[in-house]
């Protein structure tokens, strides 16, 4: 195969390609970007291989930086975006069922393409546009099958994480994954437990934004992977009951962690806190999943209050109505920026006054009473009993302090 027109995306990387070859080596675009570019998908980053080894890549371009010299990759700078070369490589050892004992630099690009995951992810492109195919990942990629390539078995010892990719791909581009490719990550589900969590977090938060995550999650389930990821041990039943929404349109990472905290009932605090720790995503996501899920809750219970949409913020509430969306418990987004639009004051800072004023002007004295106060200010101006004005606001602070 020979595609004609390279997506505009190459078109700065070839120069680099071509340069390499002119050195008396080989160089090819592979992986991701050249399974992206015959399915007229979006792509995001270019990956380059050679035969070239590290050394000799440093001595044909004058800038570059060794980026991961020891697995054979340098960053090639001459051509103003930075391009990461790889060097062919084969792997071998895999005792711990994640990474190789031993990696080899190789002048063979059928030795490289060899130990790549899936016959989608195994073809390489030349800088003129020719296709290299060797393990028929063309047909899979007409067929929509995610196919391992070699003995699935085998693939899935020597890196486990390649379960997950398989289920991930299957949601991302919404393909199947071919029966003995099935049957061999039902037969090695329990390696996913030799994985570091941070690299499954990846791959199952790609599953949950992809295109099809039902068809993912499925395989996911049947193939038990999900009994070998953090909490998720008995959580079967409830996951399966994701199959049947057919409104996933999730954006983000917060999104997906408060979908599954929902679903798995795993929703006041502590408990959210314990799970997502489980999983070692950010604090930040969990900050954020802990103001999602009471705005879902909010939002099903149709007590969508000023208090509420104050408490969560802009963004959490539309990645909450974008959770809702899934299960049919939505507000029209117009009608939750408009009613967002309403509140007399957005934030904290909003409020006419503030601690230093109630000392000064009220007589209020710094601590816990203090923060109650401005507490029960911000919730009358939020809903409306109260105008937004310093005098207004003093006044009324001088009375409850004195009611106590
Ligand atoms: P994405 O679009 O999500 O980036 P990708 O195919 O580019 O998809 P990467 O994780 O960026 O995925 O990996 C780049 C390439 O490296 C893959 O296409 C595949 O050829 C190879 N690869 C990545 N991870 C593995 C793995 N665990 N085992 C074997 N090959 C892998
Ligand atoms: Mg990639």
């Amino acid at each position: 195969m020979i595609i004609k027109q390279l997506p505009t995306i190459f078109e700065p990387a070839r120069p680099v390609l071509q340069k390499i070859e002119a050195a008396g080596y080989e160089a090819y675009f592979v992986g991701g970007c050249v399974r992206d570019t015959i399915l007229h998908d979006p792509i995001h980053d270019i990956d380059i291989a050679t035969s070239a080894y590290p050394s000799e890549i440093k001595s044909i371009f004058k800038r570059t930086v060794d980026t991961g010299i020891e697995h054979g990759t340098v960053m090639i700078l001459d051509h103003g975006t930075g391009y990461e070369t790889t060097t062919f490589r084969t792997e071998s050892g895999y005792q711990d069922y994640r990474r190789p004992d031993s990696v080899t630099f190789v002048r063979s690009l059928s030795e490289d393409l060899q130990r790549r995951d899936f016959t989608i992810n195994a073809l390489a492109l030349k800088e003129n546009g020719e296709v290299v195919d060797l393990f028929d990942g063309l047909g899979d990629l007409k067929r929509r099958l995610i196919r391992a390539v070699g003995d699935p078995n085998e693939r899935f010892h020597e890196d486990a994480l390649r379960m997950m990719r398989a289920v991930r791909f299957a949601s991302k581009l919404d393909f199947t994954i071919d029966q003995p490719t099935l049957t061999g990550i039902k037969e090695n589900a329990p390696l996913l437990a030799k994985i570091a969590v941070e690299r499954i977090r990846v791959e199952f938060e790609k599953l949950l934004l992809g295109q099809n995550p039902v068809a993912g999650l499925k395989d996911f389930i049947a193939t038990g992977l999900y009994r070998y990821c953090p909490g998720m041990a008995t959580a079967g039943q409830q996951l399966t009951a994701l199959l049947v929404l057919n409104q996933w349109q999730l954006e983000n990472e917060a999104q997906v962690w408060a979908t599954v905290c929902l679903q798995l009932g795993i929703t006041d605090r502590p408990a959210v806190n314990k799970f997502l720790k489980q999983w070692k995503t950010a604090n930040d996501l969990i900050a954020q999943v802990n103001k999602i899920i009471p705005a879902v809750q909010a939002f099903h219970q149709g007590q969508v209050t000023p208090n509420l949409l104050f408490k969560t913020g802009w963004q959490a509430l539309a990645d909450a109505n974008q959770v809702a969306k899934l299960y049919g418990w939505a507000i029209q987004d117009e009608q939750l920026q408009e009613e967002y639009a309403k509140l007399p004051i957005k934030n904290g800072k909003e409020l006419a006054i503030n601690g230093g004023m109630l000392i000064k002007q009220a007589n209020i004295k710094p601590g816990p009473l203090m923060g109650k106060l401005i507490n029960q200010l911000t919730f009358a101006v939020v809903n409306g009993d109260l105008p937004n004005e310093a005098e207004v606001l003093l006044d009324t602070a001088r009375q409850m302090a004195k009611e106590g």
